[in-house]
Formats: C-alpha cells, structure tokens, sequence
C-alpha cells in the first residue's frame, strides 16, 4: 500500500469515550459496565475470546446495537442517541460487504453518492482512496474478480473514501489465509499511520492485536479485564486470565510467606521455593513464561538470581525456531522454551535434567 501523506481529511481529533456500558440480549448480560478512553488517532484492539462482547461492543459504537445504560462520545459529543449514518463513523464488516453487481470504483463511490456530493468531488476522493490502497489499477473490476486481501482493500477504501472521524473493523483480516493476514496487518497499521484516524479493531487473534495496536483492551465475559500496551499486558498481566490469554505462561499455585524479612513463594507440592523482591502473602499463583527458564544438565552449579528446579523431560515439541519442551518438575508440568540451532540435537522424552528460572522475571498473581 502507498505511503504517501494523504489529503483525505480525516479528522484525528475524534478521541472515543465509553462510559457505563451495559447491554443484555434478554436473560444474557452481555456487556456489563464498560469505561474505556480510546485517544485521538490511536490505534486500538479489543482482544478477547469468542462471546466475549467484542462485536457487540463494536456496534453499540457504530449505532447498530443499543445499550441498556451508558453513553458514547466522540471527542465532546454524546451520540448515544444519534442513529449509524450520524455518528461520522466508517465500519469495515468481516464480511466486506461489498456489492458484487459494481466496480470497484462504484462499490468506494457509492457512500458519497449516497450523500449526493457533486461528481467532480467523488471522483477526485475515490482516486484518492484507491491509491491509498494500491487499487487504481483494477478500479474497473468487480469484486468476484478479486482476491481476498483486494477485497479487503475495497472495503478499507470504501470506508476511508468517507472521511470518518473514527474506523470501526470487525475481525477485518478473518478471511483471508495466513500468509496474507500478516501482509494485511501491516498494511492496514501504514494505512492508519498515514490517516492518523481513530481506529478500533475487534480481533480474538493476540498476535494480530499485538502487531497492530498501539494498545489493547482484553475483555471476557463483558468485562474489560486490563488496557495497556502489548509489552505491558504480556509483561504485567494483572490476573490470570490476561497472563494465559497473551501467550504460553506458566502457572503454578501455592503460597506466598515471609520469613526473616524474606518474602518467597513455595509451591502446593513444596518442590518449588522461589524468592521474591515483592508480593503479598497468603495463597496465591507464580507466572513466568517459558523462555524465563534454561535448561542445564542436572548436576549444574546453582546461578545467582536463578532458581534451580530439578525435573524430567515429559513431552518436546520442535517448533523450528525454538524447541519447547514440558518439564515434569514435582507435580507440576512446566513448559521451557530453548531456541534451537542448526544441528543442535534435543532432549530426548525421560531425561533428568535442571532449570534455572530467572527470579525477577516470575510474578505474583492471586486470581
Ligand atoms: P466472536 O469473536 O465469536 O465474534 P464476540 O466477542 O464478538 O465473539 P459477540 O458477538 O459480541 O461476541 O457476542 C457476545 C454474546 O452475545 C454471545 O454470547 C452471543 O451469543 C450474544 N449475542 C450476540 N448478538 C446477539 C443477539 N442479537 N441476540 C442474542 N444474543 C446475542
């Protein structure tokens, strides 16, 4: 897609507010009580596993669903009340929704001819818009003769073409192979660089939220669960269910103690004592992820900073580039990433062996 500045105006300046929103479908309380400021020109994903709320989230935005308390603003202005076609909003749908009768300069026209906006001036936007996304060339095609990730540029430069004050994308990228997800995702993030537009984008794809956002709000259950960038939700979950649902973590329960000013962690199973700089006592959960352990041979030298757990290889999975293994170690199964070089030979299933785990990188969680 083209990088270069665009006169398309839209308008940066349409920051989005939720407040209170809470929404039921009869007896299913599908949205309760959400608070969430999106900034001006941000790029903004709403990341949570299906059912979640995510979709409905989108269209109380968008007009297209009604909550039952709550309110929506765009920058000062509340538009809870104000029907679709009057919020200033563009939404790309999973579907495309393109019209498979028109061009596809018809089908990224169609918008302004529905608001009767002189010729001259729709052309001129259109040619804009499809340059925008690499599309001049087939402006005279129809959608049955495109690709996948082309259709999808025509649904971006149909809503574009609008000059919206916020983009709305639903699962935009879900129909397309993977390959062409990952091109698209790149593309789509340059093309809201280039028109600094507001954009909110609903995805249960981590990776795709991660790559693409400038941050992120995990829901489940209708409920936001944390917002804050991609770094800081992987790195600082602040429960359970962030730390499981952005990436592969490892949990293991037990106690949290102090003693002789000494605060560490000690496994149910008592096989795994692990200090920490902060935490709070009581029962409780340790997190770290599968690259904060190496493996070394079982009769290794102790490491400062490190905790060595003595375990067995139970299972090993040869990803290419990392091979992740799952360590028996007591009762727990602990999954330990190793990146693999060329000729490197793995361990073998049954293996005695010993992990250093990083201190500083394990965190107390609680729920
Ligand atoms: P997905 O990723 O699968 O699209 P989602 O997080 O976007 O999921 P929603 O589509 O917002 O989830 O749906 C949330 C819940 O609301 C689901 O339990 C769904 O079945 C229910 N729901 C959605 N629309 C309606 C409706 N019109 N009537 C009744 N229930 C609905």
């Amino acid at each position: 897609m083209n990088h270069l500045k665009t006169n398309i105006n839209t308008d940066s300046s349409g920051g989005v507010k939720l407040e209170g929103i809470d929404l039921s479908f009869g007896n299913t309380h599908v949205l309760k009580g959400i608070d969430l400021q999106i900034k001006p020109g941000e790029f903004f994903a709403f990341l949570g596993p299906s059912g979640c709320g995510k979709t409905t989230l989108l269209r109380v935005i968008a007009g297209f669903e009604s909550a039952q308390a709550g309110r929506v603003l765009i920058g000062d202005q509340d538009i809870s009340h104000l029907p679709p076609w009057k919020r200033d909003l563009g939404m790309v749908f999973q579907s495309y929704a393109l019209w498979p009768h028109m061009t596809v300069r018809k089908n990224v026209a169609f918008g302004l001819e529905e608001r009767r906006m002189p010729r001259k001036e729709i052309n001129k936007r259109v040619d804009k818009a499809l340059e925008l996304v690499s599309l001049g060339d087939l402006a005279d095609r129809r959608p049955s003769q495109l690709s996948g990730g082309q259709q999808q540029r025509v649904a971006l430069a149909r809503t574009i073409v609008i000059e919206p004050k916020v983009l709305l994308l639903d699962e935009p990228l879900s129909n397309l192979d993977a390959k062409l997800r990952v091109q698209m995702r790149l593309e789509l993030r340059e093309l809201q660089r280039t028109l600094s537009v507001t954009t909110i984008f609903v995805t249960h794809d981590q990776e795709e939220a991660n790559t693409t956002s400038d941050r992120i709000a995990v829901l489940n259950d209708g409920i936001v669960q944390q917002v804050d960038t991609p770094a800081n939700l992987y790195d600082n979950p602040s429960n359970l269910f962030v730390a499981n649902f952005l990436g592969v973590t490892n949990v293991v329960p037990g106690i949290v103690m102090e003693e002789n000013n000494k605060l560490f962690f000690r496994s149910s199973d008592n096989k795994i004592i692990v200090p920490l700089s902060k935490g709070t006592q009581g029962s409780s959960n340790i997190v770290f992820r599968p690259q904060n352990l190496r493996i070394r041979p079982e009769e290794a030298e102790p490491v400062n900073g490190a905790t060595k757990l003595i375990g067995k290889v139970d299972h090993m999975e040869f990803i290419g580039s990392l091979v992740r293994y799952r360590v028996r170690v007591g009762e727990y199964f602990i999954l330990v990433d190793a990146a693999h070089q060329k000729g490197e030979d793995t361990l073998s299933v049954g293996k005695s062996i010993a992990l250093y785990l990083n201190n500083d990188q394990v965190i107390q969680l609680s729920h």
